[in-house]
């Protein structure tokens, strides 16, 4: 099954022009997922949530309308956050929730009996706090003792509120490319050939859709900034790609891994050709992408 997207008018309008115009899109704004009006919405979208360290891209009021945006909040999002890989991952690299607190990672303490203990990271520093509190005194008095913590250094390769997210920032970053361009929000709602992805994300419905998943860099990998001479942390990214037949892929790194979900189709066949071609080298560095920075 091939997909084809049409050729989007308004990203064809953004690369000719570049920035340099902007029209108010305020009237009769429809939701980019549910279709319905949003005027009245109240709520920004943040396109990667607060809790992955994202203040900056963020889409404005209407956009994403106040229903569809509280269900990705609590429907996906949360989830996603919990899953084990993004509990460790935010804490080993201290990324702080939207209240500011860094995620609890959760080790097991196997003698004298089994308990469990909570590894904390605040401005204090690291502690540890045992949920037994009679070990407290075991521990103490004890200079060895074992603790295992699980090792969960990658996201799993397959899950359906990884998927679902990818497909929502998919769409997401379309609109941020589309806002500024009359016509543009428009043209997503109208574009039939995203019905399947947004109706996925919205309302589970059609089968599960795949995504590409590896490994880029190092999750605590610094980079330079060439400007400021100064050394960064990446915690996400990205970019749209966009091929030459007119496939729309989105392509997210969260901290050092890359993910891909084709937005026409739920296969990674796509992408996978798109990387052979490319010497599977990662669409994020063929132009700049949308970058937030642990500084
Ligand atoms: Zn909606």
């Amino acid at each position: 099954m091939v997909v084809r997207l049409l050729p989007f008018k308004f990203i064809k309008a953004k690369w000719e022009n570049g920035f340099s115009f902007k029209k108010k899109q305020t009237e009769d704004m429809k939701c980019i997922f549910c279709k319905q009006p949003s005027d009245n919405s109240e709520s920004v979208e943040h396109i990667i949530p607060e809790a992955l360290g994202n203040t900056d891209h963020i889409l404005e009021k209407g956009i994403v309308c106040d229903k569809c945006n509280n269900y990705f909040a609590i429907k996906i999002e949360k989830p996603l956050l919990q899953l084990p890989y993004f509990i460790s991952s935010r804490h080993r690299n201290d990324i702080k929730s939207k209240k500011g607190r860094i995620p609890i990672e959760k080790g097991i303490l196997l003698s004298p009996t089994p308990s469990i203990v909570n590894f904390h990271r605040d401005k204090e520093g690291k502690s540890i706090s045992l949920e037994d509190e009679k070990l407290i005194d075991f521990i103490q008095g004890n200079n060895t003792f074992s603790i295992i913590i699980p090792v969960n250094e990658r996201p799993p390769a397959n899950n359906i509120y990884i998927s679902k997210f990818l497909g929502k920032v998919g769409l997401e970053a379309l609109a941020k490319i589309g806002e500024g361009i009359d016509g543009g929000l428009q043209e997503i709602v109208d574009k039939v050939e995203l019905d399947a992805i947004r109706n996925y994300v919205r309302y589970g419905q059609g089968k599960y859709w795949e995504y590409h998943c590896r490994p880029l860099y190092n999750e605590n990998k610094l980079f330079e900034d060439g400007k400021e001479n100064e050394a960064y942390q990446v915690l996400h990214e990205y970019k749209i790609l966009y091929t030459d037949n007119f496939q729309l892929l989105i392509v997210v790194a969260i901290l050092g891994v890359e993910y891909c979900l084709d937005l026409g189709k739920p296969t990674t066949e796509t992408y996978v050709s798109w990387l052979k071609t490319n010497n599977y080298l990662s669409p994020l560095y063929h132009n700049s992408s949308t970058r937030t920075k642990n500084e």
